[in-house]
């Protein structure tokens, strides 16, 4: 089944023990749809300036990702410059300049309103349901947030969430929308907000799934080496959605398949370790589906017992 994709299409500058790039493809839309687009057929919703480059476009259109819902405006395209922590645990944003992104108005095209799979990459929930209420009838809705949002935005993000049935955040922000300390208090609570269906990332420590009466947790990947974090969060959401969309799994459906939930967040988790390996999204340009399920078999190895 095909997946619509929103969020952020942007320039990064990055800086980690390992490296420094000045300006690198990036964006939450970006790395959700090159990863979810090894599983499914994907469509992408965002803005860029007239500054992006014809190389980055010819990258996503050779994941065959349809860039009909791409607007390209005058201006410059987002620019967000971060650096990482010796332990790469942490990361701190030195600049955030929202150029053609400060007046996006996401608009699908008509191709886009009938697909069953939409994932709402992290922008300011109005938007996020905005584009919610152009789709015409979705069988799974869900998507990301941060905790800029969850802290200024609060009451319209509990809107927006509402109408979703899958939430995909990090621990710290688990914690921030519920105001539990107790993981497992935090998911139940969370719970009762919309989603019928919570995915806590927990960066190198891995994942946990829960719904009503039940939970998966999946650890990490042990990479030798992690290059460069950044859209790995984006990459486990575009594993997990993407997979489910190509097994046509509907989360808004009451009776749903444990195993395939499963095999749905390591399929996330493989994607987010692969996105680590190198700088930016240059791991995607010469990543096969082929590794993507050794990676997937590895972890049925050395999870099994
Ligand atoms: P992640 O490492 O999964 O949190 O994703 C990092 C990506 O998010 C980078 O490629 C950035 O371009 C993008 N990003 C950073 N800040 C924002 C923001 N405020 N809104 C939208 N996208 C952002």
């Amino acid at each position: 089944m095909s997946l619509v994709i929103v969020g952020s299409v942007a320039y990064d500058g990055v800086e980690t023990p390992h490296g420094r790039v000045d300006r690198m493809l990036g964006g939450a839309c970006t790395y959700i749809a090159l990863s979810a687009s090894y599983f499914t057929p994907v469509s992408i919703v965002g803005v860029v300036g007239d500054d992006f480059a014809q190389e980055d476009v010819d990258l996503l259109a050779g994941r065959n990702i349809d860039l009909a819902g791409l607007e390209r405006v005058p201006g410059k395209t987002f620019f967000w410059q971060g650096v990482y922590s010796q332990d790469m645990n942490d990361r701190e944003t030195l600049r955030t300049d929202l150029n053609v992104f400060a007046d996006f108005q996401p608009k699908l095209p008509e191709s886009y309103k009938s697909q069953e799979f939409l994932m709402l990459g992290n922008i300011q929930p109005g938007l996020q349901r905005q584009v919610r209420s152009q789709m015409s009838n979705p069988k799974t809705v869900g998507g990301d947030t941060m905790n800029y949002w969850i802290a200024d935005f609060r009451e319209e993000l509990l809107a927006t969430i509402k109408e979703w049935d899958f939430l995909l955040i990090n621990d710290g922000e688990a914690k921030m929308l519920s105001g539990e300390t107790n993981m497992r208090k935090a998911a139940a609570k969370i719970l009762q907000m919309g989603p019928n269906t919570l995915v806590i990332k927990r960066g190198e420590y891995g994942a946990m799934l829960f719904r009503k009466d039940d939970y998966f947790i999946v650890p990490g990947y042990l990479l030798e080496q992690v290059f460069d974090p950044t859209g790995a969060g984006d990459c486990f959401a575009g594993g997990f959605i993407g997979y489910l969309a190509q097994q046509g799994i509907s989360l808004s459906s009451g009776d749903i398949d444990r195993r395939e939930l499963s095999r749905a967040v390591i399929y996330g988790s493989v994607m987010g370790s692969f996105c680590c390996e190198e700088f930016g999204v240059d791991r995607f340009r010469t990543l096969t589906r082929a590794e993507i399920d050794g990676r997937f078999q590895e972890f049925k190895k050395f999870t099994e017992f």
